[in-house]
């Protein structure tokens, strides 16, 4: 899925390969996936797109922008998977929508599990999380304090946990279930912890492994379990994901637990990450 580091980190790689570039053909899905999401109808991309230029592309929250001539734009977002091929290379087999430009280089999307792939005639982009996304400020800025963090907390409920915070309903834009694991075991909070006894040094660990842990992802270029816009695996070594919990936890040795909790599975130590009652 696409989280904060791997948006920031596609932006940048389409910002520099795709700039400048004029789509020439649109193909839509060669077999359709129930799980795709388009704005509008897909088979009208073609009209809508072709013969614009990609001005820039950027990244917020769990979206790709991508700025086209002429005020266009598409988007992507979730379970999106965005590859850049070159000239000649081999058309994949399979696809939800490939883009074609005209020094034949080729821009192509698929999904996985579920994504959306929107193109818009304008900016007007009427999506409730598109424009929360838009105008939040990102937690690896400067600008993002912990007063503003200190926001998730004010009227949240009793029950609230600590993965509800970091990873549903899009409270931070662009953290999500897979980035939410490695925060969590690095400032040593079990994600089934109540927010509201956390005491104020323990917030602010969780604030501080919040924005350090997204900046070395992003640094890194986004984490080892997904791949970037040339098909390379991010450089960040995720420490709780599926691939690593059968490891003993790097802190201290022990087991670590994996449960299902709150749509997705959660991983971490039961040592190191005590729930606090
Ligand atoms: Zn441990």
């Amino acid at each position: 899925m696409l989280e904060l580091p791997e948006v920031l980190t596609l932006s940048k790689q389409a910002n520099n390969i795709l700039s400048g570039k004029t789509i020439t053909q649109v193909f839509n899905a060669i077999k359709p996936h129930k799980f795709t999401f388009y704005n509008g109808d897909p088979l009208e991309y073609g009209k809508l797109l072709v013969g614009k230029i990609i001005l820039s592309s950027e990244g917020h929250g769990m979206f790709v922008d991508f700025n086209l001539s002429d005020n266009a734009m598409i988007n992507i977002g979730d379970g999106v998977i965005v590859r850049y091929y070159n000239p000649g290379d081999k058309i994949p087999a399979n696809y939800q929508l490939l883009l074609a430009f005209d020094d034949g280089s080729f821009l192509v999307f698929s999904v996985a599990m579920y994504g959306f792939i929107n193109a818009y005639p304008d900016r007007n982009i009427n999506n409730k999380y598109y424009k929360l996304s838009r105008e939040s400020i990102s937690p690896i800025s400067n600008n993002y304090t912990e007063e503003e963090f200190e926001k998730l907390f004010v009227g949240a409920k009793k029950t609230l946990t600590a993965k509800a915070l970091l990873a549903t309903e899009q409270r931070i834009p662009g953290v999500g279930n897979g980035v939410t694991q490695d925060i969590l075991f690095n400032a040593q909070v079990n994600p089934k912890q109540k927010v509201s006894i956390l005491s104020d040094r323990k917030k602010e660990e969780l604030f501080n492994s919040l924005k350090n842990t997204l900046i070395d992802m992003t640094f890194e270029g986004g984490r080892d379990t997904q791949t970037d816009l040339y098909g390379n695996s991010g450089g960040y070594r995720t420490i709780m994901s599926a691939g690593t919990w059968k490891n003993p936890c790097p802190r201290c040795g022990g087991t670590i637990a994996k449960e299902a909790y709150l749509g997705g599975s959660v991983y971490y130590c039961p040592e190191c990450q005590k729930e606090r009652v």
